[in-house]
């Protein structure tokens, strides 16, 4: 496995591999690699090409400076990881390598904002736009791998590849779960104990509720899961709705709907989304 930091040689490479008719799988990931990360790169073995692991956490995309702060970054026990998954490259960029001048972002991609983590996280989606589109731009992936464990950037990315008629396929991979029900994620890998103890009966609150929300939808079962929260301890609540796979728009049906949920324990926010159909 090669572990490439510098610009001028994933262009090298990249440039090697496309000579050679190679085409490139691309996993763009911020490290703290999980079994859901892991899915993705199972999900890019079923095709062709030479599979790209990008490890890279993107400055731009934290709207809070003590969240970047506390981000945990394992490198080393991510490269041995990637390695026992037999990852043929690790794209692992420094940030004054991405961003030469500084951290800037753009709003490029306008469908699908103002809902959901867009409220409570400005200039999140910014910042993942911008760095996707760098790393599009650098490794000219014919595939891209997201996990609908955040579902509104994947919509969002499938927005940047229409507009700027790109010709990469997105492949959308399921959420991998924990035991609790609840999806892998990086930052969870920091909770304490009673977070952990905390974080499980949020599961399990959540996880009571979607049977009935799959039978019925209505606000009253949304409010329920809400408020349940809340008597568990979780003051901070950004979103629970549900909305169409399709637009994101709030839905009134279960058809291709999702319940999508945002809060936060302690410091650290917890994001996932349920299929109701
Ligand atoms: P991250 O490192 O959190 O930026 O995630 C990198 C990629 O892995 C994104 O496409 C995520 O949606 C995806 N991902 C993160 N957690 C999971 C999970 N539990 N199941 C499937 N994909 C995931």
């Amino acid at each position: 496995m090669k572990i490439i930091k510098n610009i001028s040689e994933i262009t090298q490479i990249v440039s090697d591999l496309h000579k050679n008719k190679k085409q490139i799988n691309l996993i763009p990931t911020m490290g703290n690699i999980h079994a859901g990360h892991l899915s993705l790169l199972t999900e890019a073995k079923k095709f062709d090409g030479t599979n790209i692991v990008s490890i890279f956490i993107n400055p731009a995309q934290f709207n809070e400076e003590n969240d970047f702060t506390n981000y945990p970054k394992t490198f080393d026990i991510d490269v041995d990881i990637l390695a026992k998954a037999n990852c043929e490259i690790i794209f692992a960029p420094s940030i004054k390598e991405i961003y030469p001048r500084g951290a800037n972002s753009k709003k490029t991609v306008f469908k699908y904002r103002d809902i959901l983590c867009d409220i409570s996280r400005s200039g999140h989606f910014d910042g993942v736009t911008t760095i996707v589109k760098i790393l599009f731009d650098l490794i000219k992936p014919s595939r891209v791998f997201f996990g609908e464990k955040d579902f509104q950037q994947l919509k969002i990315i499938e927005q940047l590849i229409i507009q700027n008629n790109l010709k990469i396929n997105l492949i959308k991979c399921p959420s991998i779960r924990d035991l609790n029900g609840m999806s892998y994620s990086s930052r969870y890998s920091t909770f304490s104990q009673n977070q952990r103890l905390q974080f499980d009966e949020c599961a399990k609150i959540i996880n009571s509720k979607l049977i009935n929300l799959k039978k019925n939808l209505n606000r009253e079962i949304l409010q329920s899961i809400e408020d349940e929260l809340k008597s568990s301890g979780i003051s901070n609540i950004d979103y629970c709705e549900v909305r169409s796979e399709e637009n994101l728009k709030i839905s009134k049906l279960n058809e291709k709907s999702r319940l999508f949920i945002a809060f936060y324990l302690s410091k650290i926010r917890v994001i996932d989304n349920f299929i109701l159909y």
